[in-house]
């Protein structure tokens, strides 16, 4: 990172801020990684701890994602389409036997055909 020193306002604008509490790390890499693609810096949080502990089961840790407090409103804005894209995904109706499986079922529950998109 450069060095900016000219007023202490600039200090607190490149402070980091928590936009997203994830599940998990993997959530939180998907978080990053859309925000990385808007071209805002960002990082995670938590995952050295969760690595130094290693005993704790990976769904009971939490992993924050950060950015600079100046692009926060801009990653929120991405957030909110993130998660709306996430909630708006369709359930699905297995083409085999006909059993109702959720938008998160790759494969359906019942007889393991895989998801057609
Ligand atoms: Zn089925």
């Amino acid at each position: 990172m450069q060095n900016i020193n000219n007023s202490s306002s600039t200090d607190s604008a490149f402070q980091w801020v928590t936009i997203y509490k994830a599940e998990n790390t993997l959530e939180a890499n998907i978080i990053k990684g859309l925000i990385l693609a808007s071209g805002i810096e960002c990082k995670i949080a938590g995952e050295m701890l969760q690595g130094a502990i290693g005993e704790i089961p990976f769904e009971q840790t939490q992993v924050s994602v950060q950015v600079y407090v100046i692009k926060e409103r801009h990653a929120r804005q991405i957030l909110v389409n993130y998660q709306q894209v996430k909630q708006s995904a369709p359930d699905w109706v297995c083409p085999n036997c006909n059993e109702h499986n959720g938008s998160t079922f790759d494969f359906c529950w019942s007889c393991e055909t895989l998801k057609n998109d």
